[in-house]
């Protein structure tokens, strides 16, 4: 079927397998070969690598990753699909169609099979992903960075934009500091909606994140720094010492403003102009016995 455009293969397997579009599952399907091909480029997709892909559809990615890749393990939600993916997919022995979700992925058990068949780095996660959990599958990952090296996928614009947004935009948040913990950020390119099928309401960039080994600047308590990020953009209009007192941090207003006082920063700021170093410094009089 290689032969035929990626629109009518869609057409031909809806009807061999009376398969339909679940729009609550985020289905749209990239049928623009180019961009289909800057993503595994993006991704710098080598023999050697293992890579994880999120939400295969009809494997159109996936068929791409296969030939650059040494061994490609997807994750697929919909039944229908993982039937059509596993029928594509027999004759291809570097490619494990796996039934379930992504946001309870065991990735122990995928990071074990992958080094069984030869592959111990850590993977390498390529996806155009569901966009109705785009931030918690992001979370997701991030909460198990140690199974990772570098995350190139397709999230909405407007994803994109906040994950590399700088301090006192509208877009800069939670999801940017956490991210920014973990890797660095880049958008590579722009997708428009045409480029899909079904056609969806928003455009779309791919990203690409490549793992730190470190924080921007040290951090002693992640659980702390997360905690008072989540504070500090929780009610983004009050003042910070305002919204870190009303935070979920078990700190009185009293225990805010001494801890804000002993780190020099002014309280009347909005959470949303805090630097990640600003945070971190936060976090770590926070954590540190000076703060008792
Ligand atoms: N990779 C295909 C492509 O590029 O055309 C399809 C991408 S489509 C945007 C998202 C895919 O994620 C769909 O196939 C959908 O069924 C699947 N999906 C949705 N929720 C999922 C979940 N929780 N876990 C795994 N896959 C999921």
């Amino acid at each position: 079927m290689k032969e035929f455009s990626l629109e009518t293969r869609i057409r031909v397997l809806m009807n061999q397998y009376d398969f339909h579009f679940q729009k609550s599952l985020g289905q749209n399907f990239l049928i623009d070969e180019g961009a289909l091909s800057q993503i595994v480029a993006g991704a710098d997709v080598t023999k050697e690598d293992k890579v994880l892909e999120i939400g295969p559809g009809m494997g159109f990615l996936t068929e791409k990753l296969a030939d650059a890749a040494g061994l490609v393990m997807t994750v697929e939600l919909d039944g229908t699909l993982c039937e059509i993916l596993t029928k594509l997919f027999s004759e291809e022995d570097n490619v494990v169609i796996c039934h379930g979700d992504a946001l309870r992925l065991d990735f122990a058990s995928m990071a074990a099979e992958g080094e069984a068949r030869g592959f111990e780095h850590p993977f390498k996660i390529v996806a155009n992903l569901p966009y109705y959990i785009t931030t918690p599958l992001i979370f997701y990952f991030l909460e198990h960075r140690e199974y990772w090296s570098e995350m190139v996928l397709m999230v909405q614009k407007e994803v994109a934009q906040r994950i590399v947004a700088t301090a006192s935009t509208k877009d800069y948040g939670v999801l940017t500091l956490m991210v920014q913990y973990d890797a660095d950020s880049e958008v590579i390119f722009e997708v428009p909606a045409s480029s899909f099928h079904p056609r969806p309401a928003v455009d779309s960039a791919v990203i690409r994140l490549t793992k730190r080994r470190e924080p921007p600047c040290p951090v002693n308590d992640r659980k702390k720094f997360q905690s008072l990020v989540k504070a500090g953009f929780g009610q983004r209009r009050k003042t910070l010492s305002n919204a870190l007192a009303n935070g979920g941090l078990g700190l009185s207003k009293e225990r805010v403003c001494a801890l804000l006082t002993a780190c020099g920063i002014d309280g009347k700021r909005r959470g949303e102009t805090l630097s990640f170093e600003e945070y971190a410094l936060l976090a770590n009089h926070w954590a540190s016995d000076l703060f008792s």
